[in-house]
């Protein structure tokens, strides 16, 4: 893991702490924010991290609870009443029994409250008998984190952009019907519901396939487009953009002058108090990103990807124009991870970590420093595989074992949810600038060169114990130490 940037912040939260535990009044807290474009793990992730911390699992890397000093972690009430709870036991249910399969995705924001009882290793600490700490987790697409950078942007602007980008590499075709829409569309031509509606359902179903998995691009604002929460069917996301110029106006009265006010009004209604009302308000975040799909998928998606950290990066160092300075964000420690780990033998777990950081390296040289630490790692919430070796033609192939999903298909074999089965899941190169080159790359089987998209695996088979059940995981405690360790030092 390599840390690459630091504006020390480090010690707010321990004043704040302070502060709160002083007043009496105030118990301390910390606000985690967990992100990631859809499918990239976000469920599974909040519902692993809270299962191992309720139930005391082993977590040797995560330095309070190796140290034995978590005397317990409970559920609590959230603070904020209109936000959705995360629905954990619903989600932790989903692991067991017969039928077990993945939880369900996010789709909106939601928010969990676990009260860690512990014992400071300081000796002052010590003196005051144990210590607590209201962990908040904030569920949230992280759709919707892009959506920042369209806070102090024109609808003109966010429509040369999108159209422009719209017309290159893999989206074009995708766009197709969409760009001959808008190019058959005279901004200046009188305002139109049908047409808003026509041009923003195209709009729609182009920005749906570009995130589909064989395409697997990132960077697709407005979020509420693919997630819309509790928008869906909403006025609101009846607008798409127009091939208008940048710096353009629009004729009173107009088609043109219909989206700007529809764009203006997502920007205001639902950017703004996003911003303001939770993501301003995080202590922490943890970015998920599912780099295997996007590796897989090829050299656009790959781009795309860093066109996305560039944009959430940005978010983080600006979250907003300068009229909103008071609401900064206050984001310290920023931890991107690659997720799904298991689908790779652990021989390739510190490659992944690297492609991720070159790929973080990379976008904030656009972007600039997050003003937050930063730090990258590759885990899996939930590990789905176990590993092995199968020898074939003398040779011996370190392999991963687990059971694929029914439908998944590897060549001519389509799986039926229930044989497990060894895969070669390819070696990443060692140098990261080469994988980002290639933009992908291919597992073999029997030494055979064959095209392995990753197959998805069924979750893990869990065995109950006296002591309850246990999820296994991959790195899941280095995750927990840098996002929360130094708050309960
Ligand atoms: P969300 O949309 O970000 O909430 O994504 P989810 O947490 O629902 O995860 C989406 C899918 O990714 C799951 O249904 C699983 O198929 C897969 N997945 C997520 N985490 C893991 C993991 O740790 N290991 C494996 N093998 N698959 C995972």
């Amino acid at each position: 893991m390599g840390i690459i940037g630091n504006i020390g912040h480090e010690a707010r939260i321990t004043a704040r702490s302070l502060l709160d535990a002083a007043s009496g009044m105030v118990e301390p807290s910390l606000r985690l924010g967990v992100t990631g474009l859809s499918r990239a793990g976000k469920t599974v992730f909040i519902t692993s991290l809270v299962h191992a911390l309720t139930v005391g699992a082993r977590m040797p890397l995560f330095r309070a609870a190796g140290e034995g000093r978590i005397a317990s972690a409970r559920l609590a009430p959230q603070p904020d009443d209109a936000v959705p709870r995360f629905e954990i036991e619903k989600h932790l249910s989903a692991f067991t029994g017969a039928e077990r399969h993945w939880p369900e995705s996010t789709r909106r924001i939601a928010e969990l409250r676990v009260v860690i009882d512990y014992q400071s290793q300081g000796f002052w600490g010590r003196q005051f008998g144990p210590s607590k700490l209201n962990l908040d987790i904030v569920d949230y697409p992280g759709e919707w984190l892009l959506d920042l950078g369209l806070m102090g942007k024109s609808f003109e602007r966010w429509s040369s952009e999108t159209v422009a980008q719209a017309r290159i590499g893999a989206r074009a075709a995708i766009a197709a019907d969409w760009l001959e829409a808008t190019a058959a569309t005279d901004p200046g031509t009188r305002e139109s519901e049908d047409v808003a509606r026509r041009n923003a359902a195209l709009f729609t179903s182009y920005l749906r396939s570009a995130r589909d998995a064989r395409h697997a691009l990132s960077a697709l604002p407005p979020g509420r487009f693919l997630m819309p929460g509790d928008l869906e069917g909403s006025p609101a996301l009846t607008f798409a953009p127009l091939d208008v110029p940048a710096d353009g106006t629009a004729p009173a009265g107009s088609i043109w002058a219909l989206m700007g006010r529809r764009y203006d009004a997502y920007v205001q209604h639902v950017v703004r108090p996003f911003f303001r009302d939770h993501f301003a308000r995080l202590d922490r975040q943890i970015v998920l990103v599912d780099a295997l799909t996007a590796l897989n998928a090829g050299p656009d998606a790959v781009m795309d990807l860093e066109n996305a950290l560039a944009d959430v990066l940005t978010a983080f160092r600006h979250g907003g124009p300068s009229w909103l300075g008071v609401l900064r964000p206050r984001i310290d420690r920023l931890l991107f991870a690659a997720t799904k780990a298991d689908h790779l033998h652990h021989t390739s777990h510190d490659r992944l970590e690297a492609i991720l950081a070159k790929l973080v390296e990379r976008a904030s040289v656009r972007a600039g420093a997050a003003g937050a630490m930063v730090d990258i790692l590759a885990l899996a919430s939930v590990r789905a595989t176990r590993e092995g070796q199968v020898r074939r033609g003398g040779v011996e192939y370190p392999v991963i074992i687990g059971v694929p999903e029914a439908g998944e298909q590897a060549g001519d074999e389509i799986f039926d949810g229930e044989r497990e089965m060894a895969f070669f899941p390819g070696d990443l190169p060692a140098d990261p600038s080469q994988a980002l080159a290639a933009g992908g790359f291919r597992g073999r089987l029997s030494g055979a060169e064959a095209d392995m998209r990753f197959v998805n695996f069924r979750p893990p088979q869990i065995e109950p114990a006296p002591w309850g059940m246990r999820l296994p995981h991959i790195r899941l405690d280095r995750a927990l130490e840098f996002l929360i360790g130094d708050a309960l030092a």
